[in-house]
């Protein structure tokens, strides 16, 4: 479309990026990709990484895994034929001897490295196995001009894509660099001066210009640990952004009316008589707390952490009763289908004695069911529905839906919890939210990742809890462990078998469990051996779940669909195949579907093969430790927060610059300034926001 005039709003001045020399229509396409529309967020695309080339280093100097520039002549070239073809130079300096080495080459680059001729050569030195040499590394030959100089500065590795390399990232923030220095950009620091500890940081110019060109005798290290003082001003902007973005989701939620649910208690009262135990003491707290958010008109944003285990569901049905009790509807929404299942079974169980209909919404579930589902949800009869995803597609219609429970949360994405929020919209009235989480982290994380939730801790598990001892095994000794569990299943006592990934493929992993499941009741006659796996039909799986729960079946092989919020008390040994391919987490998750009754049990972790140093960590973590801080802590440790707590997949969080787990020291001083700028400079918190995080703010919008 012919555009005519060209009327932006003076505010938004930012410089558009072909105004930068060599940048066409073409490129700045292809630049959008790495969200560059603006001269000024192509100088927040900051360096990944930083090579040196701004010295020769002798090669009798050289060290192996170091990246060097090194210059010498050419002694010999030759073509090897070996299991690969293969160019290989051999080149000295006086000081010693290097070799190169080449699995694609052309005749040209055989032709510049001719016998006799003086070459620089830029890579990553390794032993071979004759002594040090390089693979594939950027040479060039200096014959001619032996005065060319090396790099000024440290050469920066941006993060690239398709058709925009690094010349053209390097050419281009040349170019910026420039004009940022000239001062002829819309770039200004409003948040200087900065003070983090004792240290004062750096201002935004001085910064930037630092990191995209680090002179030459700046720390590689330092820089490689993000610890460096010029890094440190955008890591603290960086986290302000993110937090100050989460904040304002929070306050637009706050902005939005929710049904005030006052009651007299009565429901709850009843269930809690009829629950035949006492809530814990972090239960009653947890609840009394969810109890006054449900009574003010404001939708509550409330999430739950609770090791497994810890009785996260009893305290959702309070919530749920209370939205019952004034009228209202509830939806509790699973991760997995048999998790959800599971839960319909517990509330009918619980809310059926009390005269509340509870429904079942599953992706599974056979039409004429399903629209019955449907049905009573949308006229009303239906009081509290549970579900899968399979509650917020478009043709599902609540009648008066005030409480959404999102229950194990880190596998859902903000844009599901948001549908789901929507969903119960009914005019300007939106429902609460509850969510749930068996994954405690520690809280100054807590603070940057939840900061648009207010976040309460059951930190105590119900009485007569025994930790699960575990043990770990390797794969051959399989037969002690089936062994194990004849002797177990003679006893009484229920046993999972677990079958893990095996390809990340769900259809293997089934037939991995059915298998193993045909083996085990061929070697173990005497014993009922049940199986569950993802690609059943809903009612057979609940049939074989309800079975497992009646005791009826001993010995049950699943896949991973277990790994959620199963819940049978009797069942006191589990066994896991492939344990050293699950993350800690996962392990800790899977683990917790024993050692719910009163009987001490057992986890036996199987490997197969050598163990990675990361897998024995894991491994020897899950050995040593019950208490699931600590082992969110280590897992944080291993995986980092952006696995941990699956925003990395979810695209929530995504860091350009700060690690949440390497920078937490600053989150202190990052959350307060966040409050200082809401309260006194919103604009500039929009500024940072927009800088930061730009599109990722449309989460907001629901
Ligand atoms: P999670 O927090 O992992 O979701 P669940 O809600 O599944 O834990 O609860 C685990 C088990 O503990 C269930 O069998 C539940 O009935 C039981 N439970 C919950 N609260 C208590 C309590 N206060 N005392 C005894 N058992 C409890
Ligand atoms: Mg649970």
């Amino acid at each position: 479309m012919e555009s005519v005039s060209s009327e932006k709003p003076p505010a938004a001045a930012v410089t558009p990026i072909q105004q930068l020399k060599g940048v066409g229509p073409k490129l700045a396409q292809r630049l959008e990709k790495l969200a560059i529309h603006s001269v000024e967020d192509l100088l927040f695309h900051l360096p990944l990484r930083y090579e040196d080339r701004t010295r020769i280093t002798p090669i009798g100097a050289l060290r192996p895994a170091s990246e060097a520039v090194i210059q010498g002549s050419v002694e010999l070239t030759e073509i090897k034929f070996g299991r690969r073809r293969m160019l290989l130079s051999r080149i000295s300096d006086g000081t010693g001897f290097l070799t190169l080495r080449f699995f694609h080459f052309n005749a040209r680059q055989q032709e510049l490295l001719r016998r006799g001729n003086t070459v620089r050569c830029f890579g990553e030195a390794r032993r071979g196995s004759g002594g040090l040499e390089m693979i594939h590394p950027e040479f060039a030959r200096l014959d001619e001009d032996l005065s060319r100089e090396v790099e000024e500065a440290l050469t920066p590795v941006y993060p690239a894509t398709d058709g925009v390399h690094q010349l053209t990232l390097r050419n281009l923030t040349d170019q910026a660099l420039l004009w940022l220095q000239q001062d002829r950009l819309s770039l200004q620091d409003d948040l200087s001066p900065l003070q983090v500890g004792n240290e004062s940081l750096p201002d935004l110019k001085q910064a930037l210009l630092y990191l995209h060109r680090p002179p030459p005798d700046a720390s590689l290290a330092v820089l490689r640990e993000g610890q460096h003082i010029m890094q440190q001003r955008l890591i603290f902007e960086e986290l302000l952004a993110h937090v100050l973005s989460l904040r304002q989701l929070r306050a637009r939620a706050r902005q939005h009316r929710a049904v005030a649910l006052k009651t007299g208690g009565k429901l709850t009262r009843q269930f809690v008589d009829g629950l035949g135990f006492e809530l814990t003491g972090a239960q009653q707290r947890v609840a009394a707390v969810i109890e006054q958010d449900l009574q003010k008109p404001l939708p509550m944003q409330r999430l739950v952490q609770g090791d497994v285990g810890s009785g996260k569901t009893v305290v959702a049905a309070l919530a749920a009763l209370q939205a019952v009790e004034a009228g209202y509807q509830a939806a509790i929404m699973a991760p997995t289908e048999i998790l959800a299942e599971q839960h319909y079974l517990n509330f009918s169980h619980w809310l059926a004695p009390l005269g509340i209909r509870v429904s079942l919404l599953s992706g599974r579930q056979k039409t004429a069911v399903r629209k019955q589902a449907m049905q009573d949800l949308e006229d009303g009869t239906t009081r509290v529905a549970v579900g899968t995803h399979a509650l917020f597609q478009d043709d599902i219609r609540f009648n008066r839906l005030a409480l959404v429970v999102i229950d194990e949360q880190h596998r859902f994405g903000v844009h599901q919890r948001m549908a789901l929020w929507g969903k119960g919209r009914q005019g300007d009235q939106y429902p609460h939210q509850l969510i749930m989480t068996a994954t405690p982290i520690p809280r100054t994380l807590s603070m940057a990742v939840y900061a648009d939730l207010d976040c309460s801790i059951i930190d105590e598990l119900p009485p007569g809890r025994k930790p699960v001892e575990t043990v770990v095994i390797p794969d051959s000794r399989r037969a002690e462990v089936v062994e194990r569990v004849a002797r177990a299943c003679q006893q009484g006592k229920q046993v999972y078998w677990v079958c893990t990934l095996i390809e990340e493929s769900d259809a293997l992993q089934c037939q991995a469990a059915e298998d193993t499941a045909r083996l085990l009741a061929e070697a173990l006659p005497e014993i009922n051996v049940g199986l569950v796996h993802g690609r059943m039909k809903s009612g057979d799986k609940q049939n074989v779940m309800q079975d497992f729960k009646a005791g009826n079946i001993e010995l049950l092989v699943a896949t991973t669909v277990i790994e959620v919020g199963v819940d049978v008390p009797n069942a006191s040994l589990m066994i896991m195949e492939n344990a050293e391919r699950l993350g800690l987490s996962q392990l800790h998750q899977l683990r917790g579907r024993v050692g719910r009754g009163s009987e001490a049990s057992v986890c036996v972790l199987m490997y197969q093969g050598k163990l990675s140093q990361q897998a024995r960590e894991r491994l020897a973590a899950m050995r040593d430790s019950n208490d699931g801080f600590v082992i969110a802590r280590k897992d944080l440790e291993l995986r980092g927060p952006g696995e941990v707590l699956g925003t990395k997949q979810t695209g929530q969080l995504q860091l350009r610059i700060a690690d949440l787990q390497r920078d937490q020291h600053l989150m202190p001083e990052v959350l307060a300034c966040a409050d200082r700028l809401l309260l006194q400079d919103r604009p500039l918190a929009d500024k940072l926001i927009q800088r930061w995080v730009g599109e990722a703010t449309r989460y907001g919008h629901v």
